[in-house]
């Protein structure tokens, strides 16, 4: 389930929601001031799919490196 990252349009708080995939920020509301005008950033989940270009593997490196110590 991936984390989205909100940003409050009152108060510029941002905060995590765990949210399904494909969510909005209906229903939602600012931790800090309670209120419901919240928009969606991009979330570091989003972002590593995006620029990862799909082969990637999760330590952020080429397949081909593999995700090892890094020392050769
Ligand atoms: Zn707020």
């Amino acid at each position: 389930m991936p984390l989205y990252e909100y940003i409050c349009q009152q108060c510029g708080k941002r905060f995590e929601v765990l949210q399904r995939m494909g969510a909005t920020a209906e229903g939602l509301s600012c931790p800090s001031c309670g209120g419901a005008d919240v928009n969606r950033a991009l979330s570091t989940f989003a972002a590593s799919v995006s620029s990862g270009g799909g082969s990637a593997l999760p330590c952020g490196k080429p397949s081909s490196a593999g995700c090892g110590g890094g020392f050769s």
